[in-house]
């Protein structure tokens, strides 16, 4: 485990080259760091602003064994990193976040043993390998509950709601290519947050603000911070963030999805990394979620977080540039950030933009009013 500080002129190589590598590497660059950013397609965001691109896929053993002999430590922006490669890392000394943050959030139901585990709150569950067991489960659950495959899904792909009995060979169909799939209770949330933490390798722990979440076609389109919920949801988050990230040994940024009934919490989904629920980070806060994650990785001390009273990042997908632009004169306060993607396909998240209040409320009322929120 990497403990002395590794301060500017140290090179970071970062697996993965989207918009999440590219802000990390924006942080790092101002801070003096050299970055190699290790992706299979040239010239991807993060190599635009990287200092070198090692151009080979996630699995080239071989490429991430000439990462790890240019860099001085190596981080990851996204969680489906090929262990393997993880574990010749960490094994090395210089994967400070280690293998188990990305063991566990690849596979749902090491995630969901991890939040219990943790003493958290989740949703009712069950792993299932056949369609008996997925009729007995999703009966004995009751309906509607939602099956998921255990590995590989994101943005609400390898997902069926099964509001009924005739809902469940559609599910069956996903274990032609799962081994196993997860069945859970469909929650009838009030709301979705999320919190973005950053612990280091001695285990202090800072806290962003808690961050209310609207997606809108399984993909995150809005974070309103902080979210419009009571003190006491907002500590339960902490104390959730707090339980989990000790029980994983959480080392650098990393996030949980939750959703709020009343004044409950039940934990969703961890991400073992900068989250997309924590772009407000840049603009609102006086240390980002990228500037801390590097802070961590490289033994550096945290900065405790300050922030403004209100913030609101919403996500520009492809079909949303040209609007955005075009109303750009009336939107002044918007803070800009295109990741320089090529293909702007309609829900390719292309960039995001934030802006800055006093009231969180306030803020997001004028947002739906000029319908830079779909309400
Ligand atoms: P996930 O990939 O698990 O984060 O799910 C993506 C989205 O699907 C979540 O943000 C929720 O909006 C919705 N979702 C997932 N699981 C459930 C559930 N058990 N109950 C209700 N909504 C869910």
């Amino acid at each position: 485990m990497q403990t002395n500080k590794l301060l500017f002129g140290s090179t970071i190589g970062i697996i993965g080259g989207g918009q999440l590598g590219r802000m990390m590497t924006t942080a790092a660059k101002h801070m003096g760091y050299r970055v190699i950013v290790l992706d299979p397609t040239p010239d991807c965001p993060t190599a635009q602003v990287a200092d070198q691109q090692i151009v080979a896929a996630y699995d080239d053993l071989t490429a991430v064994k000439e990462l790890a002999k240019q860099s001085d430590v190596v981080t990851y922006e996204f969680e489906n990193v090929y262990l393997q490669a993880a574990e010749i890392l960490e094994a090395a000394g210089i994967l400070p976040q280690g293998a188990q943050s990305l063991r566990i959030t690849q596979d749902r139901e090491l995630e969901k043993q991890a939040m219990v585990e943790s003493g958290q709150p989740v949703a009712d569950f069950a792993i299932v390998r056949t369609k008996e067991q997925l009729t007995e489960a999703a009966a004995e659950i009751g309906y509607p509950a939602v099956a998921k495959t255990c590995r590989g899904g994101y943005d609400g792909k390898g997902q069926v709601k099964l509001t009924s009995l005739e809902d469940v060979d559609e599910a069956v169909s996903m274990l032609n290519h799962a081994d196993r799939l997860i069945v859970e209770k469909w929650v009838p949330f009030d709301k979705e947050i999320s919190i973005v933490f950053t612990r280091n390798v001695a285990g202090e722990i800072t806290y962003f603000p808690v961050g209310e979440n609207i997606h809108r076609d399984h993909i995150l389109h809005a974070t309103i911070v902080p979210a419009r919920v009571s003190k006491s949801v907002q500590e339960k988050a902490h104390q959730a963030a707090k339980a989990i990230a000790e029980t994983i040994g959480v080392v650098g940024t990393f996030a949980i999805e939750m959703f709020v009934c009343g004044e409950e919490i039940l934990i969703n989904e961890l991400a073992p990394r900068p989250h997309n629920s924590g772009h407000y980070t840049i603009e609102a806060c006086d240390v980002s979620q990228f500037e801390q994650h590097i802070r961590a990785i490289c033994g550096l001390p945290l900065i405790p977080i300050h922030a403004h009273p209100a913030a609101v990042m919403v996500n520009l997908l492809g079909k949303d540039i040209e609007p955005f632009f075009a109303q750009l004169d009336d939107n002044p306060s918007a803070h800009i950030h295109m990741y320089g993607k090529e293909a702007a396909k309609p829900l390719r998240k292309m960039g995001h933009i934030t802006f800055i209040g006093d009231d969180p409320v306030i803020l997001y009322n004028e947002l739906v009013e000029k319908k830079i929120i779909d309400n």
